[in-house]
């Protein structure tokens, strides 16, 4: 898939462009770009989680969708991150309360593989990282602080 193709939406609400960007891979000149069966994954992700949230609080922020190999080293994602097969986005979390409202709705009314809270200890940074697979869908939550 080309640059061109950047406003192609992957469900009536996310585009390709939003699943993508990331200011690392601008700034450093990476192509971040997911190949056919990362997008199919990105679709599903979308779909089955992303627009639900999505229609019961408005409009929501992704942080980090799809990365590839050299962005995800560059970002220190771990290198088993599902944000490499277009599995996972991070959502952007304003505050405590609409964390817990976004953590449980996902919790309580959705298929999904892993639903964490994850902090950046460096920064104190805090957001919600969410992934969904096509097959067996774990249902994990969690917490997990990085380096
Ligand atoms: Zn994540």
């Amino acid at each position: 898939m080309d640059n061109k193709n950047q406003n192609t939406m992957l469900s009536p609400h996310f585009s390709l462009w939003e699943m993508t960007r990331s200011g690392t891979a601008e700034r450093l000149g990476i192509k971040n770009i997911p190949n056919d069966e990362e997008v199919e994954n990105l679709k599903l992700l979308c779909k089955n989680v992303l627009e639900p949230l999505r229609e019961r609080f408005g409009r929501i922020i992704i942080t980090s969708g799809f990365r590839c190999e050299s962005l995800n080293n560059r970002v220190k994602g771990v290198a088993t991150s599902q944000h490499l097969h277009g599995q996972a986005a991070d959502i952007h979390i304003s505050n405590r309360e609409t964390s817990m409202r976004y953590f449980n709705f996902i919790k309580d009314h959705l298929v999904f593989d892993q639903l964490l809270f994850e902090r950046k200890l460096s920064n104190g940074c805090l957001w919600l990282h969410v992934s969904y697979r096509a097959r067996n869908n774990r249902r994990k939550i969690g917490v997990v602080s990085l380096k």
